[in-house]
């Protein structure tokens, strides 16, 4: 089959030349890494921001008056400040720093939910990764809250009609992915927030898998929470963001206690540093920080909604190619995706699929993707995955789609 029609002057090659990783042959085949919604690669601006700050600048933040401590402090700050730009927050103090989008839910949970009383509800979707799901699971054996969930169709499309009934007086947040990492589904988060917010409902975005693919702008969608993780971006592991609105980080408690985040302290009371010192207890990752500053400023230099037309194309190719094997089933059809494309093939447990479309150089990956419902909803124990960044190629798609017809050639 030849490749469809090509729109966009996405010069792919020249991308991939920032990724040193992916000119690599894996079982004597050229790597297609298509497990992009697990991690992404790195280009060399990353990696080049981190082996520079550990090499010259590296020493602890904000405490020290040494040469190498303010060079170090300036580049976290300058972090801090390159997150606030990429997500256009108004302030950098809305920009705290974390280990990634599990630990920034989990900050919202702790903090924002320590005013939650038994009865208070919070809303999720039915395509929620764990990440959203579990924190709110320990608030509530801690408070009592009860979690609701908005329903998605067998598409894959969240319902999103259905979250005005289900917002109460005692509704406290609404937490919604904006992109499922197991169907790929976009949502439409400016909707929803405008929704909750009509009935006076702040709303926490899981952005983890929306921001590697298309601009977010805070504001634009008025988020009361969004956050990311570095690693989904081009950018280090351990490293992610947490944006909140100032008011509402000002009105919540630490989340955890330790150095950095106190005014002062005795041992009978301390006070507490304003937002965003307050929820940075501890040595952050500063050498994450510099290369997330590095992935931003890369993504920068990147004609981002041409990025995004190319990977839509790439999904497209990969959705008609893919249902050349036989007996493969799209999971997730929702007329609003990224790229990613989760499937299952009759007769072949997505596992063996994995292993053997590895021998064939092309990493997918294969499991319940963190988010068991959205298995449960479509029937199936697990399915593989192929997701993309604008750095794959259409004939990375070929190579899958090879390998998988070699799949079913074995195994069934
Ligand atoms: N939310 C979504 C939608 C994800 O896809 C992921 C990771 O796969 C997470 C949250 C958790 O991200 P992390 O493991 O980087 O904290």
């Amino acid at each position: 089959m030849n490749a469809p029609q090509r729109v966009t002057t996405w010069d792919v090659e020249a991308v991939r030349a920032d990724f040193p990783i992916l000119a690599q042959t894996v079982h004597g085949k050229p790597l297609a890494y298509l497990d992009n919604a697990a991690t992404t690669q790195k280009p060399n601006a990353v990696i080049d921001a981190i082996a520079h700050f550990y090499r010259h600048d590296n020493a602890n933040i904000h405490r020290g008056v040494h040469a190498l401590a303010e060079r170090a402090t300036i580049a976290y700050e300058a972090a801090r400040e390159a997150a606030r730009r990429f997500l256009n927050a108004r302030s950098a103090n809305e920009i705290v720093f974390v280990r990634g989008t599990t630990e920034a839910i989990n900050l919202v949970a702790a903090s924002f939910g320590a005013r939650f009383q038994p009865g208070d509800e919070v809303i999720v979707t039915a395509m929620e990764h764990h990440a959203n799901i579990v924190p709110w699971q320990l608030v509530q054996a801690r408070t009592g809250i009860v979690l609701k969930v908005i329903p998605m169709d067998e598409s894959g499309a969240l319902q999103t009609e259905q979250l005005a009934a289900l917002i109460t007086p005692r509704t406290r947040l609404v937490a919604v992915t904006h992109v499922s990492n197991a169907l790929g589904t976009i949502n439409p988060v400016a909707e929803l927030i405008a929704i909750a917010h009509q009935h006076g409902v702040p709303v926490l975005v899981d952005g983890a898998q929306a921001v590697p693919h298309m601009p977010v702008d805070v504001q634009a969608l008025d988020a009361d929470f969004y956050c990311f993780s570095g690693h989904k971006l081009f950018g280090p592991t351990g490293i992610g963001v947490l944006y909140g609105k100032a008011e509402l980080l000002e009105s919540m408690p630490p989340y955890q206690g330790g150095g950095d985040m106190i005014r002062t302290v005795s041992f009978e009371k301390s006070t507490f540093a304003p937002p965003p010192q307050r929820f940075e207890a501890g040595t952050p990752h500063i050498a994450g920080a510099i290369g997330l500053k590095a992935a931003i400023e890369y993504l920068e230099r990147l004609d981002r909604l041409a990025a995004l037309r190319y990977e839509q194309e790439l999904l497209a190719y990969a959705t008609e190619r893919l249902q050349t094997v036989p007996g493969l089933k799209i999971v997730g059809t929702a007329p609003e995706k990224a790229a990613v494309v989760s499937f299952t093939i009759d007769g072949i447990h997505p596992h063996d699929l994995g292993t053997i479309v590895d021998r064939y150089g092309v990493a997918i990956r294969v499991g319940h993707h963190c988010a068991m419902p959205v298995m449960t909803f479509f029937g199936v124990p697990a399915t593989a995955r192929a997701s993309f960044a604008f750095y794959n190629t259409f004939a990375e798609i070929d190579q899958l789609t090879d390998a998988l017809h070699r799949a079913r050639d074995l195994l069934v």
